[in-house]
Parts: C-alpha cells; sequence; structure tokens
C-alpha cells in the first residue's frame, strides 16, 4: 500500500477554514470591525454595496502596520494578539485566532491600505484568493483600509447560497448595530450603496442606543449598574409598559462582545416578570465585564458564545441588577431615587423570616452604591446572596450602621407622620420638598398587599381559623385537578381543606388574617385563575394567588380612610419592592414638582 496521507495545500486549508469564520458577509464585516477595534480606532468607517457581495470595505484609524505586519497579517494563524497559552486565558481583544484576513483573502479579491502613525509612507498589499499580485508602499491616511470586493468570487457553490440583498445587508446592519452598541465611543458611519445609513457620533450608550433603536428610547430606558467580585453589569433596560412583541432590541456583551445566552436572557426575564405580558421582549442592552480567566470565548468560532466558569451567580447578579434598576428608576417620567435620600427604600425591620439582606456596599473593594435588596426563594437556581458577597461580621456591622444613618422613608414616617389627604376617595396627596406625589390607593394597597403575601407565601404561610360549621365547596372537574395540585399552597393561606372526592371540597379552616366573605366563591375564582394558563403562564401559583388576593383584599375606590390608613398605606408602599406599579403593571403614583407647577401657570 503506498502511503496516502498528504498536507493540504495552504489555498485549500485556508479555503476550508474560510468556511467556518466566513460564512457570508455579515461575517467579514463582523471580523473587519473587530480588527479596528483591536487596532484602538476612534473611528471606524464602514462601506457596503450589493448587500456586501460586490464591496465590503473597513476604515479605521487605528495603529496601522508595518510593511512586513501588513504582509503576515494574511498569514493563517498569524495574530499579533496571543503569544503564549496563558495569552489564550487571558484574552482582551476582540480577535485571536489569526484566520480572519487569510480566511477573507481565500475567497475574495482583497485591497490592504495600512500606515503606521509614524512612517511617512504607507504600504497597499492586493491579494486575490489568497494570492499575492501586488505589495508597494503607498501614500495613505493612518490607519488601515481593506476593501473586500467579489466575495466568494472563486467558491461559486457559497455565493449561489447568498440570500438577497436585502437579507443579506440586514445582517450586516445587525452586526454593525452590535459593535455600535458595545463601543459607543467609537464614531462609527455605515454607507450602504453609497448612502449614508448611520452616522454614530462618539456618544454616551443612552444617546447611541435611541439613535439606533429610535429617539423616543432615550426617556424609555434606565441605566443598570451593579459592581460585584465576580462580574460587573452595566447597560441600560427598557421600562416595562414599553416592551415589544420581538426580541431585536435584546443585546447581551461578555467584556464588550456580542454573545448569545438563553441563560443570561432568562436571569432578565425573571427580573421582568411581574411587570410585563407573555411574549413581551423588553429592549435591553447590558455588558458583563469579568475577569476573561473565568470565561471561554472558544467555544464557537463566530465567538458568540461565552462559558461561565460561575454561571450560576451570574445569572443571580445579572437578575438582581435588573430587578434593582427596575425598583429603583422605572417609575413615573420625573421621579428620581437616585437624587432622592428620603426615598430610599432600604430598610431592616418587618424582615420576615427567610428573607435575605442583599448588600453591595461601599466597603466592598469596588467602593459601589450600597444596595439592600431582597431576596424570595423563587428568584433563581442558585446560591444565596450572603454567601455570594461573604461579608464578615464587621462588614456587616458597618453596613447595617450606615443603611441606618439613611433614614429610610418608612422610619421618616414613624418619626414625623407626613401630612396626607384624601382626594376624591381615590387618591392620597403627599406633600414632599420640591413637589407633591398623588398616590392612587386601591393601586398602592394592592402592592402592598401583594408582596407581603408573596413574602408569607414562601416562608411561614398564614394562620388559621378553624369554621364553626365546615362547609362543603362543590366544583368542576378541573378545579378540582387545580385543587390537588395546589393542596399545599391553600394550607400555606390558612386554609384547611378536605378532599371529599367526587369533586367535592370540604372547608375546616380558613385563613385568620383574612376577610372572606364567600369561601366557595373564593376559592373557586381562585381555582379558576390557576388554571388560566393564558394569562398567568410565566406565574408561579403563589404569585397567582397573591396577586388574587390583593384585588380582593385591597381598599376599593370610593372608601374614605383615616388618616391612620393613609399612613400605613403610604408607609408600606414605600417599604415594598417595587413602589412604583400596581399589580397589573399600572403606575402606583405620579409625581409633580414645582418647576412644572410653576411652568404650567406661567403664561
Ligand atoms: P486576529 O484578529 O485573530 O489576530 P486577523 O486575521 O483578524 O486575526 O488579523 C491578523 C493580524 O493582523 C491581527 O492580529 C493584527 O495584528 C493585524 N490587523 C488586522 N487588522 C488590522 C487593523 N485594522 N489595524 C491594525 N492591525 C490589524
Ligand atoms: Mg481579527
Amino acid at each position: 500500500m503506498p502511503d496516502i496521507i498528504q498536507l493540504l495545500s495552504d489555498d485549500l486549508a485556508n479555503k476550508i477554514a474560510a468556511g467556518e469564520v466566513v460564512v457570508r458577509p455579515a461575517a467579514v464585516v463582523k471580523e473587519l470591525l473587530e480588527n479596528a477595534i483591536d487596532a484602538g480606532a476612534t473611528e471606524i468607517q464602514l462601506f457596503i454595496k450589493e448587500g456586501g457581495k460586490s464591496l465590503i470595505q473597513v476604515n479605521d484609524n487605528g495603529s496601522g502596520m508595518s510593511a512586513t505586519d501588513a504582509r503576515m497579517s494574511f498569514e493563517r494563524h498569524a495574530t499579533s494578539k496571543i503569544k503564549t497559552i496563558d495569552d489564550l486565558f487571558a484574552i482582551n481583544t476582540m480577535g485571536f485566532r489569526g484566520e480572519a484576513l487569510a480566511s477573507i483573502a481565500a475567497v475574495a479579491k482583497v485591497e490592504l491600505k495600512t500606515r503606521l502613525k509614524d512612517e511617512a509612507l504607507g504600504t497597499k498589499i492586493v491579494i486575490e484568493g489568497s494570492e499575492l499580485i501586488t505589495q508597494e508602499p503607498c501614500q495613505c491616511a493612518q490607519g488601515t483600509s481593506i476593501t473586500v470586493k467579489s466575495l466568494f468570487y472563486n467558491v461559486p457553490a457559497r455565493r449561489k447560497f447568498l440570500k438577497s440583498k436585502s437579507t443579506e445587508t440586514r445582517h450586516i446592519l445587525e452586526e454593525f448595530q452590535r459593535v455600535a452598541l458595545a463601543y459607543p465611543e467609537i464614531k462609527m458611519l455605515l454607507f450602504n450603496d453609497e448612502k449614508e445609513t448611520y452616522h454614530l457620533p462618539e456618544q454616551t450608550l443612552q444617546k447611541r442606543i435611541a439613535q439606533l433603536f429610535g429617539k423616543r428610547n432615550q426617556e424609555r430606558i434606565v441605566p443598570v449598574h451593579e459592581q460585584t467580585d465576580i462580574v460587573s453589569v452595566s447597560g441600560f433596560i427598557g421600562k416595562p409598559e414599553f416592551a415589544k412583541k420581538s426580541k431585536s432590541e435584546q443585546y447581551f456583551f461578555v467584556n464588550n462582545r456580542f454573545i448569545k445566552s438563553g441563560y443570561l436572557n432568562h436571569a432578565v426575564f425573571k427580573a421582568y416578570q411581574d411587570y410585563i405580558n407573555p411574549k413581551e421582549y423588553p429592549l435591553y442592552v447590558l455588558n458583563l465585564t469579568l475577569n476573561p480567566e473565568n470565561i471561554d470565548i472558544n467555544v464557537h468560532p463566530s465567538k458568540h458564545e461565552v462559558k461561565f466558569e460561575d454561571e450560576q451567580n451570574v445569572y443571580t447578579i445579572v437578575s438582581a441588577a435588573v430587578r434593582h434598576a427596575l425598583s429603583k428608576f422605572s417609575v413615573t417620567p420625573t421621579l428620581d431615587f437616585e437624587t432622592d435620600p428620603t426615598f430610599n427604600r432600604h430598610e431592616f425591620f418587618n424582615r420576615p423570616k427567610g428573607e435575605q439582606a442583599v448588600i453591595d456596599n461601599k466597603t466592598s473593594k469596588q467602593g459601589s452604591a450600597t444596595f439592600l435588596q431582597r431576596q424570595g426563594t423563587n428568584d433563581a437556581p442558585t446560591k444565596n446572596w450572603q454567601e455570594l458577597y461573604q461579608l464578615s461580621d464587621e462588614e456587616d456591622k458597618q453596613i447595617r450602621e450606615i443603611a441606618q444613618q439613611q433614614q429610610p422613608i418608612s422610619s421618616h414616617f414613624h418619626q414625623s407622620k407626613v401630612s396626607l389627604k384624601q382626594i376624591n376617595f381615590r387618591y392620597i396627596l403627599m406633600e414632599e420638598d420640591d413637589g407633591f406625589l398623588l398616590i392612587d390607593q386601591r393601586r398602592a394597597h394592592q402592592r402592598v398587599i401583594y408582596e407581603s403575601l408573596l413574602i408569607s407565601l414562601q416562608s411561614n404561610g398564614f394562620p388559621s381559623q378553624k369554621l364553626l360549621f365546615p362547609e362543603t365547596i362543590t366544583i368542576n372537574a378541573q378545579q378540582f385537578e387545580n385543587f390537588k395540585a395546589n393542596k399545599a399552597l391553600f394550607n400555606q393561606l390558612g386554609f384547611e381543606l378536605e378532599d371529599f372526592g367526587q369533586n367535592t371540597i370540604i372547608a375546616h379552616a380558613s385563613p385568620a388574617d383574612l376577610q372572606i366573605h364567600n369561601i366557595e366563591e373564593f376559592i373557586e375564582t381562585l381555582l379558576t385563575e390557576l388554571a388560566e394558563p393564558d394569562s398567568n403562564s410565566a406565574q408561579e401559583p403563589f404569585q397567582v394567588i397573591a396577586k388574587h388576593l390583593a384585588l380582593y383584599g385591597a381598599i376599593r375606590y370610593g372608601q374614605q380612610l383615616t388618616n391612620e390608613e393613609m399612613q400605613a398605606v403610604v408607609q408600606q408602599l414605600f417599604q415594598c419592592e417595587q413602589p412604583n406599579y400596581g399589580i397589573r403593571k399600572d403606575k402606583t403614583y405620579i409625581r409633580y414638582n414645582h418647576n412644572e407647577l410653576n411652568k404650567a401657570f406661567s403664561l
């Protein structure tokens, strides 16, 4: 038998590699934009024609390359970004495989012009199908300009598989947007068939989001900023009421690299689930920063997937960061908890058993803002926060002291009652230093009941009270199935219900704290509601029950309130985790400030 193994020719090897890296024009765009970023560019221009099929050009004002490097850059496995195996685990550049330019040059006609800052002349290289056509000195701008023409001209099978111009253009726009969102500090221009499609100046992330997704978004997003030892989360999220029917405005980045992650997406969803309807998707642009050693971006050639060493904790932190931002900012347009110290809802009293203080404190290394947050048991499949932060007793003490000094709004109420007035038997007027709030009495009370029930339902449950006369309740088969499935929950609520068979249950006790006038009707409604898969699909049974009880038990409109009652509702509202929204994601209050009033009265 003759020997049969041969080395592939460079040309063939490059074409095979190109099959992985360069799947379509958008992939070329991605690689070229990433190279420009790695080169430290502060301005990048992208030109495309025919959906990138006839032309893709990227100009940057980055470092540029020497004549030798320019030639080298087209060799396979040629990279300036890693030298040793250790570098591979500490990557902070976008590229590192050293394959992109070689792959692109294997399947297209490429022209490179590049000049180092201190050189008078630059280098021009033309390569077609991996073959060097010319290399010569040239006059050119500092930085690098790469032109890719006739993509797949020598791989007809691939060229045939390219989609329509508009589809390929959409993919390119998507790549451009990802980079633009990850690097708002870089000026970016896009010309599509010679028309300027985007002109993005160096700007804040908030402005960039608004420019990419529409100006109205600027008021519809709130910042996220959370720093922990494991990961920092920053970016913007959309207010729940502006959630969309499509997922097109959801972006995760890890160390500025766009990634797709169903897992992290779920962490965000968890944080939103009480505020948006099923099949609605909030906007988010979140960047996770963590030590490159703790992630593996090597898993996929397009680098869209990342493995986290500490996946569960990252999940928890992302979810909590979003929740925190929602509770801090997702409010009526003018309310700003950041600048209003009296709105610090962080409190220690009335904290039922099983609830944990979540702490990210000034005393921690990164010096981020203090925040304490309730941690329900349903939150994330992971460890609790105290383990995450590993506070020493000393730190814990300090934090508690700081928190006490901060005078949460609730203690503020204890000391000096705020003056409140009921209006139209519907709203509660509350004066503040620079304006006033109008609080919807029913929605506020619903929120209060809902949150306190969630906590009790998940911890100790409710006390129950024996009925003088046990009540027989007959329900339909479906409701009966629901009853059997949720028996434990009813016990938690304080019911004592006996399964009598034949779609019949007998109530021996009912919740001591709830005034339920018609037990049969109450249980029936609850069982029906638990069965509605549509409206409650994203909710746990105890959430459905808490919601139901809140709707059922809250103060009505038209009900006159005593001063004590108003004080209690308002005080408890601002102890809630989400005081800004009622349980149907409607506003619980509106704030007017004096400036607005003065404006309204001026001519
Ligand atoms: P990688 O980015 O993985 O290193 P590439 O094939 O994309 O591999 O690029 C090869 C090398 O060429 C890079 O490591 C870099 O040194 C150089 N290079 C590519 N594009 C540019 C650019 N726009 N500006 C400066 N240097 C560049
Ligand atoms: Mg690269």
